[in-house]
């Protein structure tokens, strides 16, 4: 483990600037949000969580996957290349650091990678930052996260006052803090990170127990509980927008003229009534009903399945955002009681 005392993050912060493309928190009116920083100062250190979180450096909220040009009958698609450089992406809090390893299972596999996301993905070694007042629209902990959890992240750090501690998690976390910005860390420190971690999951609150969830949801497609939790939604989709995991997207071609255009991927949800709006103008989720049950069924059972982790990090910024407090924990309290009945 490694130790940055807080007076030399701007320099080691400046010398990834040097050799890297790097994405911080970064002051946006009222939001704080992940963006590319030209110099250490554009990054804010202290925030409790940003406003939306790092999924758009992954999954840019628009973006142009080709151009085409017709030419004598010749169509002439025009790749895009917008990973110049290695990435860093610093000061993510650790739910959206293991939120980025759930896109990876959506985005990454196998059989159909989606080579936009991977081309990002691979290139970015990602710097979690513990959280050691984590807020009380925090439930990272309720649904198998911690406010210092590891997975996703490269190098964790903990805040411990004028100093960071940096724990690297593999060899790119390993080779990022290889710089003479770093000395070792004596045991004292050690312990005093351990100490903060245990104190933030102590302060964590209590939560309904989500382990039961998916089997609950197994059961509960034509169940009363939909109609009564969609009565206040508005549809709005901001909920969707600024979660770390949800990934609905929508494609479309924009003509630029009669020979050009382009192809467009755009974040899309499933709260919006023309989401599944069918070409012969039939919906299978017609209603808010639907909608609301759709997307917490995809959070808490079909994304569960076969022992995955839940579509949800606990983050709370659905909590924070939605416009008519609705809140995903009382939601989810409601399923546990409704199935309890
Ligand atoms: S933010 Fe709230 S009102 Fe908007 S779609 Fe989500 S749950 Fe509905
Ligand atoms: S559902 Fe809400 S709390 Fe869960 S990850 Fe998404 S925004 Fe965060």
């Amino acid at each position: 483990m490694k130790i940055i005392a807080k007076e030399k993050w701007p320099d080691f912060v400046a010398k990834l600037i040097e050799d890297y493309e790097v994405y911080a928190p970064v002051e946006a009116g009222e939001a704080i949000t992940f963006q590319k920083i030209r110099e250490p100062k554009e990054g804010q250190w202290h925030y409790a969580n940003t406003t939306t979180s790092a999924k758009g450096v992954f999954l840019p909220q628009t973006e142009t996957l080709f151009c085409y040009e017709m030419n004598n009958g010749h169509v002439k698609l025009e790749p895009i290349e917008d990973v110049a450089k290695d990435r860093v992406l610093l000061a993510v809090r650790p739910c959206d650091a293991r939120a980025v390893s759930i896109l990876d299972r959506v985005f990454d596999t196998e059989e159909k990678p989606d080579v936009y996301y991977v081309n990002r993905r691979r290139r970015t070694t990602i710097v979690a930052l513990g959280c050691n007042v984590p807020r009380s629209t925090c439930f990272c902990t309720a649904v198998g996260g911690d406010p210092f959890g590891k997975e996703g992240a490269d190098v964790l750090l903990t805040d411990l006052g004028d100093r960071y501690l940096a724990e690297p998690l593999t060899p790119r976390g390993e080779a990022l803090l290889s710089t003479a910005h770093f000395r070792e860390a004596t045991q004292k420190e050690r312990s005093d990170a351990k100490r903060i971690a245990t104190h933030a999951r102590k302060q964590m609150a209590p939560l309904p127990d989500t382990t039961s969830l998916p089997s609950a949801l197994g059961g509960m497609i034509e169940a009363p509980i939909w109609q009564a939790l969609q009565e206040r939604c508005l549809g709005c989709a901001v909920c969707a927008y600024v979660c770390p995991t949800c990934y609905c997207f929508d494609i479309v071609d924009e003509v630029c003229d009669a020979t050009s255009g382009k192809r467009v991927r755009n974040w899309d949800c499933c709260q919006f009534a023309v989401y599944t709006l069918e070409a012969s103008g039939h919906n299978p989720r017609p209603t808010g009903r639907e909608r609301m049950r759709q997307r917490v069924m995809h959070k808490f059972n079909y994304m569960a399945m076969g022992g995955a982790p839940l579509g949800c990090v606990g983050c709370g910024r659905c909590v924070i955002s939605c416009p008519v407090n609705i809140d995903i924990r009382e939601i989810l309290g409601a399923i546990t009681a409704a199935k309890a009945t």
